[in-house]
């Protein structure tokens, strides 16, 4: 066992308080790192001590690798949490830590890897008897692209090997739009990932996006916290998620749980990480695996009562996980809306100066936000400003008190996406659990004007 006593967090904001909350829970100290645009920011405050690590631009601080080693080394850190984004899916990153004697929390280098690499993932989730989205076997070029298409069947999905993001991605409805949508997605991925390399997948007309939470200990046990359902998206971007999904029952909920918990004990996975399906027909389809820590995460604390960063904790440590699959009970039903400093119809950014803000409160409502008054959001990152996370004993509960909560929650001085929530929580087909992963593009669509 590897005895952590100072985490160096490399990431900001929301998470990153996040991050620091489960850190003092255990009674380990915290190096909070910073761009110069976030000196005053909450995770700087609350940690015992903080490093300016460069100027605003991610690429020069929040991903600035040498940077936030020279920080271990200052402050004596002697584990990184990277939080979810920037540097926490990035497996150099990993080996540098290792080689410096600094424990990753997260994943070996080699399962990053194995995961990052869409193909890999594809090819690997097939060997563990994950099911998988039909399509091709690996890389499509522009000469191949029309007879693997034909085998697959219109509509196809075009996609890129590195993705993240929907980035890369382009719909082909039939032979006419394939030429198009290969060359514009190979560019757009090459333009965000700097790797052109795309893949086909048969493009499923009405599914919903539902993920898996594990966890493993490196040592061949693993562990299954239920699933998300993350279908209610807008450009491939995830804005409202819940557990337990409403399309599920507990019999689908365990099986594929089982599966995703008994792939990951072959893998010998250690870490949180996230296997993501869609579902439609009652068929699961795996899309992509996340080895780390999601936005989403704290829905499925709070139907377990687990905190999943105390257990990444743990198992980099080496002291294993804290629960058993059998001493999981889930509790409930849990939403959570993001909330972004963005118009609530076009999702432009807002950024700004915050005049007021009220947090709501009371029983099952959790807020995760490094957001408060006179705070002034820089332009340089995600819009991300808090998320709001609403637990109730049946999901008319959660609803009926998600309601409540959002009339409460002020947020002054920019746009944020909160007027977007009050119309979602009042909606008949949301309240029906009725949407797939194309329902709120629709909806935005003949809702404005
Ligand atoms: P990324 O890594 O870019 O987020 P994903 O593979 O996770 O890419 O897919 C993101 C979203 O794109 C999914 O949640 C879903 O909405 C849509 N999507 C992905 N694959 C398919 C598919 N084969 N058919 C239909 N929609 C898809």
């Amino acid at each position: 066992m590897t005895a952590i006593s100072k985490i160096l967090i490399a990431n900001r904001g929301e998470i990153a308080l996040r991050v620091l909350r489960a850190c003092k829970e255990l009674g380990i100290a915290t190096v909070a790192v910073h761009s110069t645009a976030d000196a005053n920011a909450m995770h700087v405050r609350l940690a015992d001590e903080s490093v300016c690590i460069g100027p605003p631009p991610s690429r020069d601080s929040y991903l600035n690798i040498h940077q936030i080693v020279a920080a271990c080394e200052i402050t004596g850190a002697d584990a990184v949490h990277p939080g979810y984004g920037f540097l926490s899916e990035n497996a150099k990153f990993a080996d540098i830590l290792d080689a410096h004697g600094i424990t990753f929390i997260g994943p070996t280098a080699e399962h990053i890897r194995l995961m990052g690499d869409k193909i890999t993932a594809k090819k690997t989730a097939v060997e563990l008897g994950i099911p998988v989205v039909p399509g091709s076997a690996g890389e499509v070029l522009p000469e191949n692209a029309l007879e693997i298409a034909r085998e697959i069947g219109f509509p196809v999905l075009i996609k890129a090997t590195a993705g993240g993001g929907g980035r890369g991605m382009k719909v082909a409805k039939s032979e006419e739009d394939l030429e198009e949508a290969v060359s514009t997605a190979r560019s757009e991925a090459l333009a965000a990932f700097g790797n052109d390399a795309v893949y086909m997948e048969k493009y499923l007309g009405k599914p919903r996006h539902i993920e898996v939470q594990i966890v493993g200990d490196g040592a061949g046990n693993a562990i299954h916290l239920g699933e998300r359902d993350c279908s209610l998206q807008r450009r491939h971007q995830k804005v409202w998620e819940e557990a337990n999904s409403p399309a599920l029952n507990v019999e689908q909920r365990m099986n594929i749980g089982q599966i995703c918990a008994d792939a990951m004990k072959k893998m010998k996975y250690r870490g949180a990480g996230t296997i993501e399906f869609l579902y439609e027909n009652g068929e699961f389809y795996f899309i992509e695996m996340n080895t780390r820590l999601q936005v989403e995460h704290p829905i499925t604390e709070a139907i377990t009562g687990i905190d999943l960063v105390h257990e990444q904790i743990r198992v980099a440590s080496g002291a294993g996980l804290s629960v058993t699959q059998d001493e999981i009970v889930f509790s409930g039903h849990a939403i959570e809306c993001r909330i972004n400093a963005e118009d609530p119809r076009t999702f432009v950014p807002s950024p700004g100066t915050i005049t007021h803000f009220h947090a709501p409160g009371g029983l099952g409502v959790r807020v995760d936000s490094g957001a408060y008054a006179g705070y002034k959001i820089p332009p340089y990152y995600d819009s991300l400003i808090g998320k709001l996370i609403v637990h109730g004993r049946t999901r008319v509960e959660c609803m009926m008190r998600l309601r409540r909560v959002l009339d409460e929650f002020v947020v002054d001085g920019i746009k944020t996406t909160l007027p977007l929530f009050q119309d979602l929580v009042s909606n008949q087909d949301i309240a029906n659990g009725d949407y797939d992963i194309h329902w709120l593009e629709k909806y935005l669509a003949e809702t404005s004007a």
